[in-house]
């Protein structure tokens, strides 16, 4: 859900967070509040709760926006902020140019958040005549205070895995090194949560362990994934789509039947996917071998081809000059086919196999031998 823009980056809303402001009002209504012991009826604690709930995620999106005012004064443009189930996300443009901008973009996040926790305790004061505002605005202070000290842990993907990512970066000058040292950390930080999570549930039922090993879990599953996208990332970078794809790929033409498609394409080449072409040669989907199974064989004969194509995604038709990067967002994986098409005529395709297999060769390059590996020798 939209919830409008700053500085032309739209901000959004996930579902999740409904799930979030739900549990939040339920605490904050039936305990938090009415332990202040102002004896306030429930409409007024419900009413409070809600504003303090509302309150809390407006201060989840201060904490994104404040990343994404220092990104852009860093010349880091961001294409989203969002908030979810576990907090907010602000989607940057590529990466920082320098340790130190990269530094004061993640370090802005969680002195946002402090900067509201101080503003609510110094609030606190004021409030003491009134029991149920004093308790919300504590609440809201401490929240804020826990979420800019947790943020700082140091393991990738959170705000202190960028502050550690940034450190190696300016001591060594290697950033694919500062890469997998706050990616490691950050599984270290997941084990470390969800063994936490597992005591908690044991000893301490009431503590809410379960919690700690979702954020435990989703911590070290994410630095992996990061991980794995910058190294391909990397391995792909100055590349173009040219250099990645298969060329001169067979093609299905559509109008034909299966039977004929059989015998004069698919058995005279190795490809199991192959783009659907109408009769001006240009793609209009594509499709797998294994999807004639599904036709009985006595209707080979009379279906067409282009009935059992596949729409093509929109960002899976390319140019050859396109950077190679493109495959990445999001990764082409397994059979899935990207059409590389040139003057209206398909000159390559590129499954996630074909991705897979130039990110190996990359991989086995000697140091100090530049260039993509070619592929005939
Ligand atoms: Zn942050």
């Amino acid at each position: 859900m939209r919830l409008g823009t700053i500085a032309k980056v739209p901000i959004g809303v996930h579902w999740s967070v409904l799930l979030i402001l739900i549990l939040l009002v339920a605490v904050l209504g039936t305990s938090v509040l009415p332990a202040a012991g102002g004896g306030d009826s429930a409409l007024v604690y419900g009413s409070v709760a809600v504003l303090t709930a509302l309150l809390f995620l407006a201060s989840l999106l201060a904490h994104e926006i404040a990343h994404l005012l220092v990104a852009r004064r860093t010349g880091v443009g961001a294409t989203s902020v969002t908030l979810w189930l576990l907090g907010g996300v602000t989607e940057l443009k590529g990466e920082a140019r320098t340790p130190r901008a990269e530094l004061a973009i993640a370090v802005a996040g969680p002195l946002a958040s402090f900067a509201v926790s101080a503003v609510g305790f110094l609030l606190v004061t004021p409030l003491r005549g009134v029991p149920v505002a004093r308790t919300a605005m504590i609440w809201l202070a401490t929240m804020n205070l826990l979420l800019g000290a947790f943020n700082l842990l140091p393991g990738a993907p959170l705000d202190g895995g960028r502050v550690l990512h940034a450190l190696i970066w300016h001591r060594t000058r290697d950033r694919a090194q500062a890469d997998r040292r706050a990616a490691g950390a950050g599984k270290i930080l997941g084990g470390l949560l969800v063994s936490l999570g597992a005591a908690q549930l044991l000893l301490w039922p009431a503590t809410g362990g379960l919690w700690t090993i979702i954020i435990g879990v989703f911590l070290a599953v994410a630095a992996h994934t990061q991980l794995l996208q910058q190294q391909m990332r990397d391995a792909l970078a100055g590349m173009r789509v040219r250099d990645v794809m298969t060329p001169d790929p067979a093609v299905a033409p559509g109008w034909i039947d299966i039977d004929r498609f059989v015998s004069s394409v698919a058995s005279r080449s190795h490809q199991t996917a192959f783009p659907v072409v109408d009769t001006s040669g240009a793609p209009i989907g594509y499709l797998r071998l294994q999807a004639f199974q599904d036709v009985p064989p006595a209707r080979r004969g009379e279906t067409r081809v282009d009935s059992l194509a596949r729409r093509l995604p929109p960002g899976r038709v390319l140019s050859p000059e396109q950077e190679a990067s493109v495959l990445l967002d999001p990764p082409l994986t397994g059979d899935a086919l990207a059409v590389v098409v040139e003057d209206g005529r398909i000159v390559g395709t590129v499954t996630g196999a074909d991705l897979a297999r130039m990110i190996q060769l990359i991989g086995l390059r000697r140091p100090g031998v530049s260039g993509p590996p070619t592929k005939s020798s």
